[in-house]
């Protein structure tokens, strides 16, 4: 360990998780743990520590397109979108059951892969996993199509209704940042609407969806109704976009990524979801509690390590209260105790990988050398693991890339503003347009702010109201459709007419 370090030692992992981690690499399909039709594997690391702690396999195209297969049976014959709705929602809560009753080890497993603090996964990542199996597990017996009187027939010559049926084989794709809950908002709409999925976690962080396995196959969901396919992005994740026999794609990540994905699933023309970056205000009224106000600031960006698609990275605060608003972000700072994640006392663990530790110390870097200040933060606490201090940045100019840029680390950048006109202009003023949020006691600026802002979820005095029941996405390019609510599960339906005359 680094001589200089103010880092706690990562505790030791759990016989069982230690047990899970000697596992032979494997992938699971059609119900099945089958060996990869190659011996290429992907190392796994601790964030904590930087050391290796796992192998899993890197999926050949043969092994996706057997995944693929299986769940294109599984969805052909029935066996899942053919039971009643009632027992898909019996075996959905099961699933739900089952990742309660092992929530200690999954939230283990999350935090040894991911960086995040124990105390996270446990409070949150692992507790929403189960809301969503349960809240989308509800749908699968309400999901109904609607009967219509046609416009332009004489009144009852032609019986028209209109039905949902499951889009068919999804492929759902998700990156390193929430990884169970990730893939667990994704896994449960599908499911519920009757789909089947192939499901690739990222590469940094495939273990928890590795373990969700084992408990899909316990909860007796049909073989291949479910297939977990671990591989790198743009080959094993690219096989399952392209692939003829994929009906939907599901993504969550990058916008780059987003991108390519979109491009790719075109010359099948399949559904396609994205769920992509964001750089998300918090603007602050000049009538706020600032004490309260701060904290919610300093979660918005802190919490995670900033490694949050919603984080509330553009601090906007009025003129007349930027100072000490920014002075209790800062104190507000000092108190996420950096460390690792198995160590109860942290509340910032790593960022995910060595990768993402450079690009995060990378745009510190060029916002220092484009003129902003570093008002806390900027640098690392040192230990093995890939650390960052939270770090506010003030001065900071609209073109900066420190401003323009989604930086997924635990890096605010800090403005005043003077008028609401101007704020929300600025606020608009990136290609993204995922989320917000708005602070202040004054309703009716709050309401003809949240109208003016250009993002797909607008929160009001906290830092995120995002729920299992409200739709989650974004606006401009941080992607579209949205998960969660009524429309998330709509997501995975097909829209079928029949219109017959009488
Ligand atoms: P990423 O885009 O690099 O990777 C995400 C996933 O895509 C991984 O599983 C990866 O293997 C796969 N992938 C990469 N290239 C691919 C390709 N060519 N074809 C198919 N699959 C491919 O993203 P990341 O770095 O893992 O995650 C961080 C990003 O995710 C951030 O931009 C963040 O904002 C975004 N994110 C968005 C949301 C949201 O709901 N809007 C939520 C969480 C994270």
């Amino acid at each position: 360990m680094n001589e200089m370090t103010r880092i706690a030692v990562q505790p030791a992992y759990s016989e069982g998780v230690q047990a899970f981690l000697k596992r032979k690499p494997q992938l699971f399909i059609d119900g099945q743990w089958v060996e990869s039709s190659h011996g290429a594997t992907i190392a796994v690391f601790d964030p904590s520590t930087g050391k290796e702690i796992a192998q899993v396999v890197d999926a050949s195209d043969a092994d996706v397109d057997r995944a693929v297969g299986a769940a294109r049976r599984a969805f052909d014959d029935g066996r899942w979108s053919g039971l009643p709705p009632y027992q898909r929602q019996r075996l959905v809560e099961k699933l739900a059951d089952l990742i309660e009753a092992n929530m200690e080890e999954l939230a283990e497993i999350e935090s040894i892969d991911n960086g995040k603090p124990r105390a996270a996964s446990m409070g949150y990542d692992l507790p929403k996993c189960v809301q969503a199996l349960r809240y989308m597990a509800g749908w699968a017996t309400k999901l109904n199509g609607e009967h219509v009187e046609p416009s332009g027939f004489p009144t009852g010559s032609v019986h028209a209704y209109i039905k949902r049926e499951p889009v068919g084989v999804c492929a759902q794709i998700v990156p390193w940042n929430f990884p169970l809950m990730m893939a667990v908002q994704k896994i449960a709409p599908a499911l519920s609407a009757g789909c089947t999925i192939v499901l690739k976690p990222a590469e940094q962080t495939p273990l928890s969806v590795l373990r969700l396995a084992d408990l899909v196959a316990e909860a007796g969901i049909p073989a291949g109704v479910l297939n977990i396919i671990t591989g790198n992005g743009e080959t094993a994740g690219d096989r399952m976009v392209r692939s003829p026999h994929v009906d939907k794609v599901a993504f969550t990540g990058s916008t780059e990524v987003g991108k390519l994905i979109n491009r790719a699933a075109t010359d099948t023309l399949k559904r396609v979801t994205l769920e992509l970056g964001g750089k998300s205000p918090v603007i602050v009224l000049p009538d706020v509690d600032i004490e309260k106000t701060a904290r919610g600031a300093a979660t918005s960006i802190f919490s995670n390590s900033g490694q949050v698609c919603i984080a509330g990275s553009r601090l906007f605060a009025h003129r007349d209260i930027f100072d000490s608003l920014i002075e209790a972000v800062a104190s507000n700072a000092a108190q996420w105790q950096v460390g690792p994640s198995l160590d109860p006392n942290t509340r910032m663990g790593p960022l995910v990988s060595t990768e993402q530790h450079e690009r995060v110390l990378g745009y510190i870097e060029a916002g220092r050398k484009e003129g902003a200040s570093i008002l806390c933060g900027g640098d690392t606490p040192g230990g093995d693991g890939y650390f960052v201090n939270p770090t506010i940045l003030v001065d900071v100019k609209p073109e900066m890339k420190v401003v323009r840029e989604e930086i997924f680390g635990p890096v605010l950048a800090a403005t005043r503003y003077d008028d609401l006109d101007e704020v929300a202009k600025a606020a608009n003023d990136t290609t993204y347009g995922l989320a917000a949020s708005i602070w202040t006691r004054d309703v009716s600026a709050m309401h003809k702010l949240a109208g003016k802002l250009k993002a797909g979820m607008v929160w009001g005095n906290c830092a995120s109201a995002a729920d299992t029941s409200l739709p989650f996405g974004g606006y401009k390019q941080s992607g579209f459709g949205r998960e969660s609510g009524r429309y998330g599960i709509e997501a995975y339906t097909e829209i079928k007419t029949v219109a017959i005359a009488l």
